[in-house]
């Protein structure tokens, strides 16, 4: 198959902590050893970032970004350095903290992420509310020279949650928020020890028939418009204009490649890492990486929906 257009900008998903406040059951993360980490020398991986050629587009997750210490800090030091930022955030921070956050990226955040996870979300109306007063913030502190930033919601489609889900998206379509559905994933094998099992990785549980039909009508995973994604020997610029980042400065091509511990780019910190300059085929049989699949980095049978 032929590669797509080489994209203009590149894109990187940061993991800058495995901190948060919360604790979901369905957390794939929660098997972690070591649930308190955050990248601690900020001057650093700012000194790394200055390093890229050209504008990339950095999105900071966690854990939950919004409890690392400095992340006003490197929110404005990225935006110092001509880059954007998004972000995926359990939205729990205040409308103060989200303040002072959209300061610190002078107008050049691209797309505000908020994981609902509904054992911690009482009232899913002033949820919505609050996500749509800050698109709001956003598009008046917005740089107009760069894509407009947009706010969306997502949610994970447990089974229990399923029967809620068209309630819950109507709930967002009244207060004009983009709305998403995430599959629920589980985690197969453990990377550290199997790394050579083919069934190692997060797969996507069993959904019924009729499961599977509510999630696609939502748009399925991230309205991509499928639940999972096969780009098994496809070429993707994954490598080359993305890459995916941890609190340590390791970098792997993309998700699926740092679970196998494989198509490692070095140390984002020090002279180990390099980017590659072409796009490369995936080695992967499922790809979860709505990032790169939204920015039609890998030949794709429909248009991918911008905005994740
Ligand atoms: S908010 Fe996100 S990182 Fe935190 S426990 Fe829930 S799923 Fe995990
Ligand atoms: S898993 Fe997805 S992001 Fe990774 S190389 Fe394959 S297509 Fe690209």
């Amino acid at each position: 198959m032929k590669a797509t257009p080489r994209p203009d900008e590149g894109v990187i998903s940061w993991n800058v902590n495995t901190a948060c406040n919360y604790r979901c059951g369905y957390c794939t993360q929660r098997f972690k050893d070591d649930r308190g980490r955050w990248s601690r020398d900020t001057p650093r991986f700012l000194e790394a970032f200055a390093r890229l050629p050209g504008r990339w587009e950095v999105k900071i997750s966690g854990g939950e970004p919004f409890v690392h210490p400095t992340l006003d800090e490197i929110v404005g030091g990225l935006a110092g350095l001509g880059h954007r930022i998004s972000v995926v955030t359990n939205f729990s921070a205040s409308e103060a903290r989200l303040e002072s956050f959209v300061e610190a990226a002078r107008g050049r955040v691209g797309v505000f992420s908020c994981s609902m996870h509904l054992a911690y979300v009482d009232d899913v109306a002033s949820f919505a509310r609050k996500a749509a007063w800050l698109e709001e913030r956003l598009r008046a502190a917005a740089d107009p020279t760069l894509p407009r930033p947009s706010v969306n919601v997502t949610t994970v489609a447990t089974k229990a949650v399923i029967p809620r889900l068209s309630s819950l998206a109507a709930i967002f379509a009244t207060h004009e928020v983009a709305f998403k559905v995430q599959p629920e994933k589980q985690e197969r094998g453990r990377p550290e020890i199997e790394h050579s099992l083919p069934t190692l990785g997060q797969h996507v549980i069993e959904y019924e028939p009729a499961e599977r039909e509510v999630l696609l009508s939502l748009g399925g995973h991230n309205r991509t418009g499928e639940i999972v994604h096969r780009y098994e020997g496809r070429p993707c610029w994954s490598g080359a204009r993305y890459f995916i980042l941890d609190d340590l400065g390791e970098a792997f091509r993309c998700y699926p490649a740092r679970r196998r511990r494989l198509e490692r780019m070095g140390n984002f910190l020090d002279a180990s890492f390099s980017l590659a300059d072409e796009p490369a085929p995936c080695l992967y049989a499922t790809c979860n990486c709505t990032v790169p699949i939204a920015r039609a980095m890998m030949p794709q049978e429909r248009q991918p929906e911008r905005g994740d």
